[in-house]
This record gives C-alpha cells, structure tokens and sequence, in this order.
C-alpha cells in the first residue's frame, strides 16, 4: 500500500521523498532498496526505470537542494542519498539483483546450498581446463617469438561468447524463477533452483575475471 505525504497529501512513491512538495523523511529501519527506490519488487526490472527514479531522489535528496532544510532533516537527507545510491547500484546488476531479491524471501539460503547444476560444472571445468592450457601455451610461445597472439586472442574471444551466452540463459531462467517464486514464496524447491543458478553465475563471473587477466598476459 502507498502511503502519502503527511504535509501534501499526495501518494509517495518513495517513503524517502514526496516528489510534490520536496518534503524528506525519515525511512524505516527496514525499508528495502526497491522500496527506497520506489519499485516494484522483482527480478525482470528495466534499468532505465531504475536510472529514473535514481535520478529523481537524487535530485530531491543533493545536498544544494536539501540546504534549505533543517539540520536533522539535511542529515535523513545525506543518508537517504547514500541508501538510493547503493539500491540503485545493486539494483542494476543482473547477478547482485538476484542475490539481493532472494534473500528478501530467504536471507540463508544462499549461503546454506553448495550446490550448482552436474552439467553446468562439468562444462566449466572444460571451459576452466581449456584456458589454462591456451595460458600455458601462451606463456610458452612467446619467448619462442612465434606470432600466435591473434589465434590465442580468437580462442579468448570464443570463451567470452561461450560465458556471455550462459550468463544470458541464466538471466532468463531466474526471470521466470522469481516469478514462480513470487506466486509461490515459500517454496523452498524454487528458491534452492535459484540459489543455484546464482552459483552457477558466480562462476561464470569468476571465469570471466580469468578470461581478462589472461587477455592482459597474452596481449
Ligand atoms: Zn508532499
């Protein structure tokens, strides 16, 4: 429920800042970031929304605006800026989103499953095998002088499609997870799925991280 402005009378759309009159307020202790921001709460969000609404607190929240207000309410202000930064940063990764979204339904999941998917791991254990070798042989052809750099930069690029495309799908798979899930909160099949589909992006993530420093020695 939307609650209003308590010197307008207008909706808030965040209970940081009533965006009719300028008034600021103190937030709940527990106000989560797509509250702070205004959102609704779920996983297939538009980033320019969140952009919007980022810039809008901003605005009512920056310190030049917020000058003409009384001390304690300059200090909710500072603090609110803070928290819309921080919601909006979370908010807009993909992975950090999930993470973030599912431990509103369940702060231990995460941290209690291991788990990821059989198949998953396997192929990334290839993946993982396969750059270690081109590091290898990389390391191994440069002192020889060989001009091998553009067939290990291909090889590179074919890794990064490969972790690009699973980060994709896996996008996709939490979208209709969390959907599930937000029909079906207390399902703890749903959220162990989803748990492992974030590990299972966590190593992506770190794949990718490898990918990089691996570029920066071949290059
Ligand atoms: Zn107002």
């Amino acid at each position: 429920m939307m609650a209003s402005c308590e010197n307008c009378g207008k909706s808030l759309v965040s209970p940081l800042a009533c965006e009719s009159c300028g008034s600021i307020f103190l937030p709940a202790e527990d106000v989560d970031y797509f509250e702070a921001l205004g959102i609704k709460r779920e996983y297939s969000l538009c980033k320019d929304e969140i952009e919007d609404r980022q810039r809008k607190l901003g605005m009512l929240l920056h310190p030049d605006f917020a000058m003409k207000k009384t001390p304690f309410e300059q200090r909710i202000a500072q603090r609110s800026s803070a928290l819309v930064n921080d919601a909006a940063t979370t908010l807009k990764d993909d992975l950090e989103r999930a993470k973030y979204l599912l431990s509103l339904y369940d702060d231990e999941v995460l941290q209690a499953s291991k788990e990821t998917f059989g198949g998953f791991l396997a192929e990334m254990l290839d993946r993982r095998e396969e750059l270690g070798e081109l590091r290898f042989s990389a390391a191994e052809a440069k002192p020889a002088g060989h001009e091998k750099s553009k067939e290990f930069q291909l090889a590179l690029e074919k890794m990064e499609t490969w972790a690009t495309s699973e980060a994709q799908r896996i996008r996709i798979e939490l979208e209709s997870l969390f959907e599930k899930l937000h029909l079906n909160p207390s399902s703890a099949e749903l959220k162990d799925l989803i748990a492992r589909q974030i590990r299972s992006w966590s190593y992506i993530e770190s794949f990718n991280h490898e990918i990089m420093a691996t570029r920066r020695t071949i290059g």
